[in-house]
């Protein structure tokens, strides 16, 4: 990937930024500038690797974005592309507003809700090119509450640790009833003690069945297996 000298300074911007915001809300459990960097920011960027985000205007989705991972690194080192980010928590998504505000990002939108809700609306619903999901929910969750807001022929990516084994075959029936075939597992390996780690990306071959996703909590408490 190449990344340009202003994008490497919006990215150092945003490692001070979400320091910042770290102390006001609980956002993540990794709280040292080095391991913002390595364990937030580069994680993150590991996407633009793929052959699927060489393509310019692109309709990204970041589900479950929490405090902006994947989502402001992708935004800023792909400017050329729209982003939108989704959460539940409202106070998460105040804090990534202010993020963007603070690095000039006009490339993303935030969304407040649920998975499970806004992926029956039928202006997200089949409509997004690539959504991407990191430390969401098990895979089988996952792709329940990802799936629907993909285009056909468009892709899910999940960051994944690498002892996935119990999760994938947990996952066959969910792949199957969501149409999510799996494309790529794509291995890499973060710098000092980060070890290694995987991304899966979905594609999804036809529209998402009208019974998903289920009602609001029923992914979570009741999977698909
Ligand atoms: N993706 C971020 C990261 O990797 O740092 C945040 C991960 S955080 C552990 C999980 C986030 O998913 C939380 O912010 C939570 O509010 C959100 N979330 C979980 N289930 C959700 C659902 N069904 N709909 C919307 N957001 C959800």
């Amino acid at each position: 990937m190449t990344i340009t000298d202003d994008q490497q300074n919006r990215l150092r911007e945003l490692q001070k930024v979400f320091l910042e915001e770290n102390t006001k809300l609980n956002l993540s459990a990794i709280r040292e500038p080095d391991a913002i960097w390595i364990g937030n920011i580069s994680d993150s960027l590991v996407a633009l690797d793929l052959e699927i985000f060489q393509a310019s205007d692109l309709k990204v989705l970041d589900i479950g974005t929490g405090g902006g991972f994947p989502l402001l690194p992708l935004a800023v080192c792909k400017p050329e592309c729209k982003f939108f980010g989704l959460d539940s928590t409202q106070k998460k998504l105040d804090s990534i507003g202010r993020m963007t505000i603070a690095l000039h990002l006009n490339n993303v939108r935030l969304i407040t809700g649920r998975c499970e809700e806004k992926g029956r609306d039928a202006q997200h619903r089949d409509s997004y090119d690539i959504v991407t999901a990191r430390a969401v929910a098990p895979l089988n969750v996952l792709l329940e509450y990802c799936a629907p807001f993909v285009k056909p022929g468009g892709h899910l990516i999940a960051w994944k640790s690498m002892k996935m084994d119990t999760e994938m075959e947990e996952s066959l029936l969910a792949r199957a009833e969501l149409s999510c075939h799996l494309q790529q597992q794509y291995e890499y390996e973060l710098p000092d003690d980060w070890g290694k780690r995987q991304l899966l990306i979905f594609e999804k071959t036809s529209a998402t069945h009208k019974k998903y996703p289920r009602e609001t909590g029923i992914p979570k408490k009741n999977p698909l297996l």
